[in-house]
C-alpha cells in the first residue's frame, strides 16, 4: 500500500505550483524525459502514441482538402537563407550550423532547417513552370530545429516534430483562401478533437513570422491562465517568390509570380493536452485522442475466473475502442492511480462479486464518476460515456476560457488584471508598436491576435489613449 500511495503523493498540486505540476505528469505520465542533449527531449512510447494520433487525424484532414506530402532536405546553405531578408533576420538568431562533412570544413556553412520556406521555395522554383502546375499544395512531416534559450518538455525544445504545409499559389486571393482554411482546419481538429476551445485571429506586425504578409494564429488558454499559441499560419503574398524567382507562364502568356502560405502545428500541441485538461491525478485525455480508451483492470485477479472475464471483456471492447488489459502483479489501488496518472479516458474494474452479479465498474477518468452496468451493456454504454466526456471536456474548457476572459477599457484597469488575473485580456489597441512594447514590458504582456470576431469595447486605445484601430486579445503567454 505505502508504494501504491507514492505514486498519487509524488505529483505536485497544481494549485501549488503549475509549471512543477506540468513536469510532474510529464515524467510519471511517461511522456517523455530529458536527455543529454541539453534542450533536446526523449519522447517515450506514450507521448509518441499520442503524437502519431495527431499525425494520423490532422493527415486526414489535410488529404481531404487536396494536401500532398513530400520531404526536403535538412540542411538549409547559407546563401538560400539569405535570400529573403526578413525571414533571414527573424531566424539567424535562433539556427544552428553545420560547418564540416567529415573532416573536412564545407565551402559554404549550412544551416539545419528550423523552417523550410526556403527550401520549397528553392524547390518551386524548379517544379513549377505553367498555370498547368498550380496550385502547389504540399507538406512535410518532419522535425526542425530552433536554438531556444529556454525549454520546457513539448512546448518549447530546440528540436521539435511538425509538419509543415507549403503551398503556391497563381493568385494572391487564391493564397489568402488557403491560409484561411487551414487555420480553420487546426481549428476543428482542436476542439472536435482534442477539447481544446481557440481563438482566432491575426497577428500583429510584431507577432507575425518573419517575411509574412500576414500570420494567423488559434490561441488557447492554459488551465493557469496563461495563453499558448497553438498552431499558425501564414500568408506570403509574392515576397518569398519574388527573393526565389518562383514563376510561372499564366494563361495569358505572361510569366507572373507564385504567391504562398505555409502553416504548421507542432509537438507543442501534446503540452496543450496537458495544461487544458489536466488535474492532481494526471493526465485527462479526451477519448478521441487517447492512445488507450479503455483499461480493464481486475479486482482480486486470484480468484477463479476473474482474469478469463476481464481477458473476455478486454477481447469484446476491443472490437470498438482501444482498449488494455492491466493483468501486471500490481495491486489494484496502483493500477487505477497509473491508469488516472496516463489520462485514460474510463477504466472497467471486474471482480468475483461484479462477476457473480453479472455486471462491471465504469469509472470515468474526468468526473470520476462510477457507473455499474450490466455485461451485456458494457460496450454500448462505455461508448456512450465515451461521447459525453469529449463533449463535456470541451464544454469545461470553453467555460473555463470564458471565466478567464476579461475585458480592460483603460491602462489602470489594463494592468490591475494583467496582474492579478491570469487569463484572456481584451483591450483597445491603436495600432502603433509602441504601445506593444510598452505592455511587454511594464506588464510582460504579449498581445495574443486581433480575433476575427472583433467587439468596439470603447474607441481609444487602452494603452495610449489614441483613437482605437483594433480590438486585441493580450495575456501572458508560454
Ligand atoms: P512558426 O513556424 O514560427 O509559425 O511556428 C509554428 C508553430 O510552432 C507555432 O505556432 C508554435 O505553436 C510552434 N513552436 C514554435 N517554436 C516551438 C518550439 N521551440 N517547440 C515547440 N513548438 C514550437
Ligand atoms: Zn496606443
Amino acid at each position: 500500500m505505502a508504494k501504491e500511495k507514492k505514486l498519487v503523493e509524488a505529483i505536485t498540486s497544481m494549485n501549488e505550483d503549475f509549471a512543477q505540476w506540468y513536469t510532474d505528469v510529464v515524467k510519471k505520465a511517461e511522456l517523455c524525459d530529458y536527455t543529454s542533449v541539453k534542450g533536446f527531449m526523449a519522447i517515450k512510447p506514450y507521448g509518441y502514441a499520442i503524437w502519431e494520433n495527431i499525425q494520423h487525424e490532422l493527415d486526414r484532414r489535410f488529404k481531404a482538402t487536396g494536401v500532398q506530402n513530400v520531404a526536403m532536405p535538412m540542411f538549409i546553405p547559407e546563401s538560400l537563407l539569405d535570400k529573403e531578408k526578413d525571414h533571414v533576420e527573424g531566424f539567424a538568431p535562433e539556427v544552428a550550423w553545420v560547418t564540416h562533412g567529415g573532416l573536412t570544413e564545407l565551402p559554404e556553412r549550412m544551416c539545419v532547417r528550423p523552417t523550410s520556406e526556403t527550401l520549397f521555395c528553392d524547390f518551386y522554383s524548379r517544379d513549377i513552370h505553367s498555370y498547368r502546375d498550380l496550385p502547389r499544395v504540399y507538406n512535410q512531416w518532419c522535425s526542425v530545429v530552433r536554438w531556444e534559450k529556454e525549454t520546457r518538455p513539448f512546448l518549447r525544445t530546440r528540436e521539435f516534430l511538425w509538419q509543415e504545409g507549403h503551398t503556391a499559389h497563381a493568385t494572391a486571393e487564391e493564397a489568402e483562401e488557403r491560409t484561411i482554411q487551414m487555420l480553420n482546419v487546426y481549428a476543428d481538429f482542436c476542439e472536435e478533437i482534442l477539447a481544446i476551445p481557440v481563438l482566432k485571429g491575426v497577428k500583429t506586425d510584431k507577432e507575425k513570422f518573419a517575411g509574412a504578409v500576414s500570420t494567423y494564429t488559434i490561441e488557447a488558454l492554459m488551465h493557469d491562465g496563461k495563453a499558448l499559441q497553438s498552431g499558425t499560419s501564414h500568408n506570403f503574398g509574392d515576397g518569398f517568390a519574388k527573393a526565389f524567382d518562383v514563376t510561372f507562364a499564366d494563361k495569358d502568356n505572361k510569366i507572373k509570380h507564385v504567391y504562398q502560405t505555409s502553416w504548421g502545428m507542432t509537438t507543442r500541441i501534446i503540452g496543450a493536452l496537458i495544461m487544458v485538461h489536466g488535474d492532481d491525478s494526471g493526465l485527462v485525455l479526451p477519448p478521441r485522442i487517447a492512445p488507450t480508451q479503455v483499461t480493464v483492470i481486475p479486482i482480486a485477479a486470484h480468484k477463479e475466473g476473474v482474469m478469463d472475464k476481464a481477458y473476455a471483456l478486454k477481447e469484446e471492447l476491443a472490437k470498438n475502442f482501444r482498449t488494455t488489459i492491466d493483468d501486471s502483479d500490481k495491486g489494484p489501488g496502483f493500477k487505477f492511480a497509473e491508469a488516472e496518472m496516463r489520462g485514460i479516458p474510463v477504466r472497467i474494474e471486474v471482480g468475483p462479486k461484479d462477476i457473480e452479479a453479472g455486471q462491471a465498474v465504469i469509472v470515468r477518468r474526468d468526473t470520476r464518476e462510477k457507473i455499474t452496468v450490466s455485461f451485456e451493456e458494457l460496450s454500448a454504454k462505455v461508448g456512450e460515456i465515451l461521447e459525453t466526456m469529449q463533449k463535456e471536456m470541451l464544454e469545461r474548457a470553453r467555460a473555463h476560457r470564458d471565466a478567464h476572459t476579461y475585458t480592460a477599457t483603460n491602462y489602470e484597469e489594463f494592468k490591475d488584471i494583467l496582474a492579478n488575473k491570469p487569463g484572456f485580456v481584451k483591450a483597445m489597441w491603436c495600432g502603433d508598436r509602441a504601445c506593444e512594447d510598452k505592455v511587454k514590458e511594464e506588464l510582460s504582456a504579449t498581445s495574443r491576435c486581433m480575433p476575427f470576431e472583433q467587439e468596439e469595447l470603447s474607441d481609444v486605445c487602452v494603452c495610449c489613449g489614441k483613437k482605437a484601430k483594433k480590438m486585441v486579445v493580450w495575456g501572458k503567454a508560454y
